[in-house]
């Protein structure tokens, strides 16, 4: 395919995101700049073919402009996953070129294609409709003496029809060779979780209207042997992509509620939040799991609210519901994380025995800004008031926030601007100096 033939949508995107392209027809210039500042460092790059796809639904009146908009849409995605000197160029009208620089290994190329993947979950919105858009990958990594930009491109997108092919939605280039490295987070993730380099830290969420620390949600971290940070929204798409999510679930519940007993001896009545992956729903023993953890641990099950995402209980939602039902049965609390992300119908969402919306800090943090959002965070909290469910604001970053979603009624808490997740002795120092405190005397803290 020529490069360069396809117009860029750059003027219908958000700056943050438009400032990661380059046209097409100078891609191949980039690479090579890329390729020398590569040469002598440690540091690896990668080219990714994306090639996307709209998985049609009879509710959807395709327009020549879908492909458009799919390719907006992915660049809006590809922000929230590019680091500072990645590029992209659009080459074909379903189809990007994304160069990523200043990797720390070159399996941060695969951990990036598997964010990118992970974005395409969420349902895709046209218009009034909602379709899912599907994203296949190939990858390349670099070499020090590259010579003709092209080769990498071409390898990249080889990658991409032998995943296709192969009905995988990514593919490392030569595909099929082990050594290229697509293999090899597995057994690194393996170890990590048989070898406990994971480890929890914890953020306070608050009562909105007193300051005082209410629970603490729970977040996994993974620092791996060679000291490189991988954050919880690389490495959990890519747990669940191994397979190994259960057993993951199982030591961060079993974590979390070994820690349990450390709040409780500081004198804090505090519950904790856990994260599920919408995986674990689709366990058969994933309540066993749940109800023995909290008895080795002695943990009331009051005391725990798992956080399950909006979607997923849409895709399964005959096997979801009735597995909520039983943990309900159990008497933990279930909370619904990243409320607004997802396309919940409101029929679904009654039949949800869950005590919990959590609106997505995507909306919390454009509140003040951005009336549309406003509009989602008003409208989530009325809906929340008529189903008689507790809302919790995530990511609220600064006192205004704050006090906007306390007037409007919010009643919980948590972000950057009250408290940063930490380990657990900061968490419960934190939470004893805040425990009495009226909000208007507190600092946000740090
Ligand atoms: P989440 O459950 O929605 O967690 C909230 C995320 O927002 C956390 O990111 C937290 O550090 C971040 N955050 C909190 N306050 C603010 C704020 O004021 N501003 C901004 N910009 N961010 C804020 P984190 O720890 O990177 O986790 C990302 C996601 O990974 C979590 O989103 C959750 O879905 C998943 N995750 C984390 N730990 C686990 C786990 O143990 N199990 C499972 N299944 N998923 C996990
Ligand atoms: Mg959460
Ligand atoms: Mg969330």
């Amino acid at each position: 395919m020529k490069a360069g033939t396809t117009r860029t949508p750059a003027a219908a995107l958000p700056p943050d995101a438009a400032r990661f392209l380059i046209p097409g027809d100078r891609l191949h210039a980039h690479m090579q700049h890329v390729a020398q500042h590569h040469a002598a460092g440690p540091r690896s790059y990668a080219v990714l073919a994306v090639s996307l796809a709209c998985a049609s639904t009879p509710r959807l009146d395709y327009r020549p402009e879908t492909d458009a908009f799919l390719v907006r849409y992915t660049l809006q995605l590809l922000r929230r996953v590019l680091r500072e000197n990645d590029r992209v160029a659009v080459i074909g009208p379903d189809e990007l070129i994304v160069v990523l620089a200043d990797l720390p290994s070159p399996e941060h190329a695969e951990l990036c294609a598997a964010r990118l993947l992970a974005a395409f979950e969420e349902p895709l919105r046209i218009g009034a409709m909602y379709d899912h858009a599907r994203a296949t990958v190939g990858i390349a990594n670099g070499t020090p003496g590259l010579r003709r930009p092209g080769d990498l491109i071409r390898q990249a997108r080889t990658a991409g029809h032998q995943a296709l092919t192969a009905s995988r939605n990514y593919e490392v280039y030569p595909p099929g060779d082990d050594s290229s490295g697509r293999e090899s987070l597995e057994p690194a993730l393996r170890t990590a979780v048989a070898a406990n380099e994971f480890h929890l830290v914890f953020q306070p969420q608050v009562d909105l209207a007193t300051g005082v620390p209410v629970a603490t949600e729970v977040l996994a971290r993974w620092e791996r042997d060679d000291g490189a940070r991988v954050g919880p929204n690389v490495f959990i798409p890519l747990i669940e992509r191994c397979g190994l999510m259960p057993r993951f679930t199982g030591w961060v519940l079993n974590n979390a509620l070994r820690s349990h007993r450390r709040f409780v001896e500081a004198g804090l009545q505090v519950s904790m939040a856990i994260n599920v992956s919408a995986v674990d729903l689709h366990e058969r023993d994933f309540c066993e799991l749940v109800e023995q953890a909290l008895q080795t641990w002695s943990v009331p099950p009051a005391d725990v609210t798992l956080e399950i995402t909006e979607t997923a209980p849409m895709h399964e939602p005959r096997e979801v519901v009735p597995l909520l039902e039983r943990l309900k049965d159990i008497g933990v609390g279930l909370s619904i994380d990243d409320f607004g992300t997802g396309y919940s119908s409101l029929s679904l969402l009654r039949q949800l025995p869950v005590d919990e919306i959590k609106i997505d800090q995507q909306f919390v943090n454009g509140l003040l800004e951005s009336k549309q959002s406003l509009d989602i965070v008003r409208t989530t909290l009325a809906l929340a008031g008529n189903f008689g469910l507790r809302t919790v604001a995530e990511g609220i970053e600064d006192q205004a926030t704050l006090v906007a979603l306390r007037d409007m009624g919010c009643e919980f808490g948590q972000g950057f601007g009250i408290a940063r997740p930490a380990d657990l002795e900061t968490v419960v120092r934190w939470m004893q100096k805040h425990g009495s405190q009226p909000p208007a005397t507190q600092p946000a803290c740090r």
